[in-house]
Parts: structure tokens; sequence; C-alpha cells
């Protein structure tokens, strides 16, 4: 391998190691089974020693730039009625996404809240009408039928807190298939942990938001959390996530 393509695998090995560390992660299950810990505090690549672990949820992203062969109902069938993390105890329905399967454009959020938890539909409370007005009168699209909604965890955390780490990992396989199964032109990541969950490393959203990244060859964008800019309701938040949606319309142009 080319000693340059060599140090940027390298580069983007130790930010998802990283990423990883920083949400709370102390070891790395692969698929064969085998589990390497992270240190803390190492240099270089943070893992020695190895142990089995066959229960783990934590998968990295899978290639999906071939054609799907998986459809959304499939991926909805195989979470069936889940109980994969403590998320599920709380819950009233899993809200697992909404939307044409088909789109060009997916929205990829958070988690629910408690009227999305309620409804059963993801971002229908507040930040969810925001939401659909960037879409219908920011961007001219339709919300139900140009776009498809989700979250990166599927079941509401209590009190509006952050999903952890364990949760992010249970439900990441179903992002991973979901995206999988509608192959979309163009990514958005609603807000900081969507970005982080979907690059595999810690997002700094004020500084990185409004530029183009890649998830598994989909042109990603990362924008402001609706539920940020409700807070932070100021010119230059609206300015940017308009920005940042203009250029998701150029993208989609081409
Ligand atoms: N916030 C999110 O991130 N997702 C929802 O579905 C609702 C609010």
């Amino acid at each position: 391998m080319p000693i340059r393509k060599r140090s940027i695998l390298l580069r983007d090995l130790r930010n998802y190691l990283t990423f990883l560390k920083d949400y709370g992660f102390s070891e790395i299950p692969s698929e064969s089974g085998v589990t390497l810990e992270l240190q803390s505090g190492t240099k270089g690549l943070p893992y020695s020693s190895i142990d089995t672990d066959k229960t783990s949820h934590m998968k990295t992203n899978k290639n999906i730039t071939t054609k799907p062969n998986i459809s959304i109902e499939d991926v909805r069938e195989e979470l069936g009625d889940c109980t994969r993390c403590n998320l599920h105890k709380d819950r009233k329905t899993i809200v697992f996404g909404s939307g044409n399967p088909h789109a060009d454009l997916v929205f990829v959020g958070e988690g629910p809240g408690a009227d999305e938890d309620e409804q059963g539909f993801p971002f229908v409370g507040r930040a969810g009408r925001k939401l659909t007005e960037i879409i219908e009168k920011g961007m001219n699209l339709s919300r139900e039928e140009d776009t498809y909604i989700c979250n990166i965890v599927k079941c509401r955390p209590l009190n509006n807190r952050d999903p952890k780490p364990d949760e992010i990992a249970a439900c990441n396989p179903f992002l991973i298939r979901q995206l999988k199964a509608i192959r979309p032109k163009v990514i958005v990541a609603l807000g900081k942990p969507a970005a982080s969950t979907l690059l595999g490393r810690t997002v700094p959203i004020m500084k990185e938001r409004g530029n183009w990244h890649e998830y598994e060859g989909i042109p990603l964008m990362l924008t402001l959390h609706p539920a940020y800019l409700l807070r932070a309701y100021t010119i230059e938040n609206r300015r940017n996530v308009m920005n940042d949606m203009d250029k998701v319309l150029t993208k989609l142009k081409k």
C-alpha cells in the first residue's frame, strides 16, 4: 500500500479509536468475536489484550457502496421488538424512521423525544416542526416524498438525555442497514451525536458543519440539530443551516 494511503488509513483508525474511547468504550469487538482492549494513555494503536465477546453489538461501518439487496422492511423486521439495550425499558414505541425509503436524501438525527415516542415517528415535536420547515419552506422539498428521516437510536432516552455509547452501539447496525437499504444520494447528519456516529469519531460540529464528508461513499453533510437551532435562534445559526442545505440541494441536482 502506498505510504500516503497508509498514513491516511492510520490517521482515520486513530480518530476512530479516540472516538470510541471518548464515548466510553474500553474494547473493540470484531465480527470474529475477538475483542481488542482499548488502553488509556497509550500512544499509537491502543490495543493490547484479546478476549472473546460474542454478545456485543458494536460493529464497524459496513461497505454500502454496492446495490442494496435489503429493503427497509427487512431491516425493520430484523429489529423486531428490540430489547438490545436498556432504552427499551422506558419506551412506548420504537421510532424506526419515516418518509420515502427510496428518497435521494436522508436526515439522521439523535433519538426520539417524548412526542416521537408517543406517536412512533421521528421529528414530530418542536424540533421536528423546525426540521419540516427547513425541508419544505427552506429547501422546497416534500418531507414525506423527497426525504427519509431516522435517528441513531430508535428508542427514547428519558429526559432528553444524550444516548449512551452502548445504546448507540446496539442501534448502529440498524442505522447502517437502513442507509444500505435506502442508499441515498446525500445524507445529512443533524448535530454532533449523529455526525460523530456516522463518521466514527468525535466531531466538533460547530467547526465541521457545512463541510462535505463521506459515509461509505455517500456524500455526508453535517449541520446543526434543529433543537439546537431553536435554542440558539441567531441569524448566524439560521443562515449557516440554510447555507448547508443549499449545498445539499446543489449536490442533489448533480
Ligand atoms: N430529535 C431527534 O434527534 N430526533 C427526533 O426524532 C426528534 C427530536
